[in-house]
């Protein structure tokens, strides 16, 4: 399998300021790790700037002005938790532009699977407002881009960032091309993410929560993945798969304080090679999210680089949960089982 990573200095532009958590040398970890222990075992891409058409797939063209203005001034915020120098607008539509990137790069058939290494981060980015980090929407602005600008139908969008990634919830709320996977810890920002959160409209039953409780261990969330995601894409056979991939759901992060090792995601990253060969081998884009102990993000990134790069799929390992585990999925299970999305429509649609 050929693996694509995205990557450039110019991520590096963003500064945010002193004592920041979200902050350049995130990325220099990740890139010393890459050239350590992957050097020519991926293929390496450029970014290309977004468009403005590109943002405006997902974000109203104020913001995109608002954010672009940000370049006249040295330092301002988006947010409040989201300040941005002058070049943080380059780096934010490099952002966009390398997850696009990486996805055109798989379709044209140059790799099977991307890793784009960018920031700032995306999954809280509305269509009209910064937060947590993020300026613009990579994930969504790249699965809007791939389900109008290559007409592909149906998305498997996954998120295992530690927080719940809001601005894809909400781009792709009411629609049943995309469906949204979130699993994630109801108690910190956003404090959205709830079970009952299922979707509108068309797309009732292609939003799926799962919030977790602090002290999830790496055997249960990888379980509960392989249990919910296994059904639910052999149900609707996504396109593509794009990956939320934030790390601060691990153990070492001053963020997230979840309890998850690195090696947790090298599972997770399992299950999405399994996926992917039980979805007539759709393209795989991850993109990074969260992570906020650079020594941690690194080793994480390296793990899912490891489990790629080697093809090594299939869990070598029983994947049992606990109880605790096995009432998460009881619970998510029983919730969407109205919608007949997740078990293959073996009970009729929901009715409006
Ligand atoms: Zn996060």
């Amino acid at each position: 399998m050929r693996v694509g990573i995205v990557r450039d200095d110019r991520y590096l532009l963003h500064d945010p300021g002193l004592r920041r958590p979200e902050r350049p040398e995130r990325l220099v970890a990740v890139y010393e790790a890459v050239d350590r222990d992957f050097k020519g075992a991926v293929v390496t891409f450029k970014p290309k700037l977004a468009s403005l058409e590109d943002l405006a797939l997902v974000h109203t063209p104020a913001y995109i002005t608002k954010v672009l203005r940000t370049a006249e001034r040295a330092f301002t915020h988006l947010a409040p938790d989201t300040p941005v120098g002058s070049q943080s607008y380059l780096a934010a539509s490099l952002a966009a532009g390398g997850s696009i990137t990486g996805l055109d790069a798989m379709l044209a058939g140059e790799c099977d699977v991307c890793f784009a290494l960018v920031r700032p981060p995306g999954h809280h980015a509305l269509p009209d407002t910064a937060g947590g980090f993020c300026i613009f929407n990579n994930p969504a602005i790249t699965a809007r881009y791939a389900l109008s600008r290559h007409a592909l139908r149906r998305i498997l969008i996954v998120d295992w960032d530690a927080h719940h990634g809001n601005g894809i919830q909400d781009v792709f709320y009411a629609e049943k091309e995309a469906l949204y996977f979130s699993s994630h810890f109801m108690g910190w920002y956003p404090r959205t993410g709830d079970w009952e959160e299922t979707g509108s409209g068309d797309g009732a039953g292609y939003t799926i929560n799962l919030p977790l409780p602090i002290d999830i261990g790496d055997n249960d969330l990888a379980g509960l993945y392989r249990a919910i995601l296994s059904p639910v894409a052999a149900s609707f056979k996504p396109e593509l798969i794009v990956v939320a991939a934030g790390f601060d759901g691990h153990y070492l992060d001053p963020v997230g304080r979840l309890k998850l090792t690195e090696k947790c995601f090298g599972e997770l990253t399992r299950t999405l090679l399994d996926l992917r060969d039980a979805c007539e081998e759709a393209p795989v884009l991850l993109v990074l999210e969260g992570g906020y102990d650079v020594n941690a993000l690194a080793l994480c990134v390296r793990e899912v680089l490891r489990v790629l790069v080697t093809g090594d799929a299939g869990s070598q390992q029983a994947l049992s949960l606990s109880d605790t585990g096995m009432k998460l999925l009881e619970k998510a299970r029983g919730i969407h089982r109205k919608f007949g999305v997740w078990e293959g429509r073996r009970e009729p649609a929901v009715q409006e």
